[in-house]
């Protein structure tokens, strides 16, 4: 097809949203049911990309405007601000996606000082025409023209004054028609030039206007926020005006067809009398509901509802519309499906399958994981006393509360002393770090999504809102000036909400999310409406799922809660906190000791707890496989540290010399150990099965404590399922050394307390052990994806030390279109995983493969792991239930 750059309303619908833009689209799409849409025509997305590149309007685009145009007069029978009777028309922006930044709308284009005259005499109200105008001088000057609204708003409230009114509708015709003259002058004064009184000029500079509105800088801030492209570019809606400004039996308004916050039915909304535009959003005089307009008008109520119906079988979803009535008569201006809360959105899947609007699996697909994840978070009790501070944006979800501190060292040393505190700046760096570890939150006035203090937040699983502007957080006087009044000093308690944004004084109450106390087993299904819908979408999504969930657990009570929530077995068992606190003494002992007897001494004394560790865990987990990771973590991090110890081996030496105690031998020992095993990069040395290797005994302790375990297990009827996980594995070799001497241990276990059944696999978490998967599966049972160190090793960066230093720069950057942490980059790591999965299964038709990094309980990880044809995500026990609702999403989504 050639270049065709305009589509009348009839020609389009609501799947050409990347041609016609949202708005354009659903115009269409109204249109084209029947319902009452003033006629019009859009300029579509590609006329603005050519625009945008060229720098001009494209060629046969005016040409293609003057048929439409002339088109849209024939049908209205009046010809674009003719003197008479003149044709008016809104001109709208409206892009794929809805944007903030973009033109506002300039309605009532076409009048001019002759048309104005026409308008009052055919409408015959001089009042009307006068309002009309001098709304569009105001919005074109704003708008098109690049003119402060203040300029406008201040003479129209000086007009006000000087008459003694409050409410527009009290000023006259006569103070109408005054105020566009003060209007056009200031025009002239601060725009250089005439309010063009040419209709056609008004709407090609309005059109212009629209297209260049797609790069203010607001837009732009918003798309890479947002990560929307930047070649998207907007369409410009051209519709025929109808009036809401004529009079009492006319007038604007807005609704859902549902509650939004909700999901109730009912019809939820606003309505304005006598009003144009933005005017019922725009907070100018008391809106009435809704519910009033039955009262008011009932034949448009009526028609409204019926409308609304129609709405909502089409769509078969929420809808959100906007509408004005002319004098009795209701035009629809404005539909798209409606943005809601979580709690809404479930609920509104569940009452929709019930009408038959939709079936279960669409159910599904109108949820998701992130969603419920909303839903699981603590809340801060609506039904409390609370007292808003300000509004930012909500970028790490949760609920805190905790007294206010301004800098790092502070937040340390309350946290210290066993206070709960939040850090308040008005942005954090990688300088704030201690400050934001020890911190229930982190409040800050600016910055967004991508800001310092939401990436690391947010990577820590700590509660945060950022770009809080209403609050001016002044440092050094440590205190916070709120912008509607109220300061808020050190030490004051305030309650933060990362799910809303919202910053309360005070300490507001948190309650239990009902949803978790239904995962618990708390809360029945049937004893609420909500619990009932997440309970119906959950059944769905864990009866058509393929990939199993497992949960990251590493003690009894976790296995417990996980198999509570959903888990289908442990998928990483680690095992480095059970050396630490009391045992910590014996890893000492092991690393010290300066023969094979002593050392065996030290793990003799570990088994026994190791033992009874796991005995426990899989007496939590019966019946379901527990995968049980062998020590990854270099010993060093088992002792002290290098540079305390080594002082006080200094003090001590120095004390020695001026004639008191000889230093102590232990302590002499332990800093040579320290400094032997001291690395400067721990992340790639002595580590996982390198450790093992080196140190044999300790890996044949856990062997033995897991297989002994399991054992006894057996023989007091449990159903125990081990599957023993080797970590950072790069070779085949390396794996069969280890294999090999867990065999030996085995065979001496079955002889002493009978066989059991286990599985010995490795983690993936190395390149060289995707790429070389196939000799590796030649020798393991299972594979598991440590995506966590995929991700390290395959970007050459480490966590700890990259993500509070310099993520945010790469997000802003748009190197990172979100954290590699946080979803996993399935073009680079998510290629790793493919490799490795198809590499394993050619050496070893259907081998087992999950995967265990913090990627396992992202919707989007899940999305990917699902698509590669993984067994099993593994995920912290509270993210168990998003993986089984993602993990349903992923087949359903791929049906469509
Ligand atoms: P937004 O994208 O901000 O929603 P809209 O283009 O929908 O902007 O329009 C802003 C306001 O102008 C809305 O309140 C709408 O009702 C009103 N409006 C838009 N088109 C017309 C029209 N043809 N006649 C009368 N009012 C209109
Ligand atoms: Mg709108
Ligand atoms: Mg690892």
């Amino acid at each position: 097809m050639g270049t065709k750059f305009v589509y009348d309303f009839a020609e389009g619908d609501k799947d050409h949203k990347e041609l016609l833009g949202g708005k354009g689209a659903n115009l269409a799409e109204m249109t084209n049911i029947g319902l009452p849409v003033p006629p019009g025509f859009i300029i579509s997305t590609d006329a603005c990309r050519a625009f945008l590149v060229d720098g001009t309007l494209p060629d046969g685009l005016r040409a293609e405007v003057d048929e439409h145009l002339a088109r849209l007069e024939q049908t209205m029978g009046k010809r674009l601000g003719q003197s008479d009777d003149p044709l008016l028309v809104a001109v709208r922006s409206g892009a794929a996606v809805s944007m903030p930044g973009m033109m506002e709308t300039v309605l009532n284009v076409g009048l001019n000082d002759e048309s104005v005259v026409g308008l009052a005499r055919t409408a015959d109200d001089e009042r009307f025409a006068w309002d009309s105008y001098r709304r569009l001088v105001q919005m074109f000057g704003v708008t098109v023209l690049g003119i402060e609204g203040d300029v406008f708003s201040g003479a129209f409230d000086a007009l006000k004054q000087e008459r003694g009114v409050t409410e527009d509708p009290e000023l006259s015709a006569d103070d109408l028609r005054a105020l566009v003259a003060t209007y056009k002058a200031l025009v002239e004064q601060h725009a250089g030039r005439p309010f063009p009184q040419e209709p056609r000029e008004q709407l090609d500079l309005a059109v212009d206007a629209v297209f260049q509105s797609w790069n203010t800088d607001r837009a732009r801030l918003y798309r890479r926020q947002e990560r929307i492209s930047d070649d998207l570019g907007t369409a410009v809606n051209v519709v025929a005006m109808v009036f809401g400004n004529r009079g009492a039996g006319s007038g604007t308004g807005v609704a859902f067809t549902r509650d939004p916050a909700s999901g109730n039915q009912g019809v939820y909304g606003d309505y304005l009398e006598n009003a144009q535009g933005e005017d019922v959003v725009a907070g100018i005089r008391n809106t009435l509901t809704i519910a009033d307009l039955e009262r008011i008008d009932k034949t448009s109520y009526d028609e409204l509802l019926r409308i609304m119906a129609i709405l909502e079988k089409h769509y078969r979803d929420m809808c959100d519309i906007e509408f004005t009535i002319e004098r009795g008569k209701l035009w629809m201006l404005q539909t798209r499906v409606g943005k809601r809360t979580p709690e809404a959105a479930f609920r509104i899947a569940r009452h929709m399958i019930s009408e038959g609007l939709i079936d279960e699996d669409e159910g599904l697909r109108r949820v998701t994981g992130a969603q419920l994840a909303q839903l699981m978070f603590p809340r801060f009790d609506e039904a409390a006393e609370r007292t808003l501070l300000a509004t930012g944006m909500g970028a790490s979800p949760g609920a805190a509360v905790g007294k206010v501190v301004f800098d790092s060292a502070t937040a340390v040393e309350w946290a210290a002393r066993g206070e709960d505190v939040i850090l308040v700046r008005k942005e954090t760096n990688p300088d704030d770090l201690q400050g934001m570890v020890v911190a229930r939150g982190i409040l800050t006035s600016r910055g967004g999504k991508t800001s310092h203090a939401a990436v690391v937040a947010r990577g820590m699983g700590r509660t945060c809102v950022c770009g809080a502007e209403a609050l001016d957080v002044d440092v050094s006087a440590r205190s916070v000036q709120v912008r509607d009044g109220g300061v808020v000093n050190e030490g004051d308690v305030i309650s933060i909400d990362g799910t809303t944004g919202e910053v309360f004084a005070g300490e507001v109450p948190v309650s239990d999310s009902l949803i978790v106390q239904h995962f618990e087993g708390e809360v029945p299904a049937a004893s609420n409406d909500l619990v009932s819908a997440v309970a119906r979408v959950m059944e769905r999504a864990d009866s058509g799922r393929r990939l199993r969930v497992r949960a990251n657990a590493d003690t009894p009570e976790d296995a417990a809660r996980a198999r509570r929530f959903g888990a289908e077995g442990i998928g990483l068992c680690r095992t480095e906190h059970m050396f630490l606190g009391e045992r910590r003494q014996l890893v000492e002992d092991l690393i010290v000791a300066d023969n094979e007897t002593e050392q065996q001494a030290a793990l003799d004394a570990l088994l026994p707890l190791q033992r009874q560790d796991f005995t426990e865990i899989f007496e939590a987990m019966d019946g379901l496989p527990v995968t049980i990771r062998l020590i990854d973590p270099p010993l060093h991090e088992f002792l002290p540290d290098l540079t305390e110890l080594s002082v006080a081996v200094a003090l001590q030496e120095q004390r020695q010399q001026q004639g008191g105690d000889p230093v102590d031998d232990r302590d002499r020992v332990l800093l040579e150990h320290v400094r032997r095993l001291h690395e400067q990069n721990p992340m790639l040395g002595l580590r996982g099965v390198r450790l093992g290797i080196l140190i044999p005994g300790l890996f044949v302790m856990q062997a033995r404590a897991i297989l002994e375990a399991a054992a006894d297990r057996k023989a007091v009827g449990g159903d125990p399922r081990p599957e023993i996980m080797i970590p950072l594995v790069a070779s085949v070799r390396e794996f069969d050394v280890i294999r090999l001497k867990i065999a030996q241990v085995a065979a001496e276990v079955a002889e002493e307390r009978g066989a059991v059944d286990h599985l010995v696999g490795t983690m993936i978490e190395l390149p060289r052990a995707a790429i070389l998967a196939d000799h590796i599966a030649e020798s393991a049972d299972f594979f598991s994806f440590g995506t966590n160190d995929l991700t390290q090793m395959t970007w050459g960066f480490s966590r700890d030390d990259v993500e509070s230093s310099f993520f945010s720069t790469y997000l802003d950057n748009g190197i990172f279109d979100i954290s590699p942490f946080e979803s996993l980059d399935t073009q680079g790591v998510g290629e790793l995983v493919r490799i490795g999965t198809e590499k394993g299964r050619s050496a070893r038709p259907g081998l087992h493969v999950g995967v265990c990094g913090e990627h396992g309980g992202d919707p989007r990880s899940i999305h990917f792991f699902h698509g590669v044809g993984l067994d099993y995500v593994s995920c912290s026990p509270f993210r168990v239930p998003v993986a089984r609702l993602e993990a349903g999403r992923a087949v359903v989504s791929e049906q469509r």
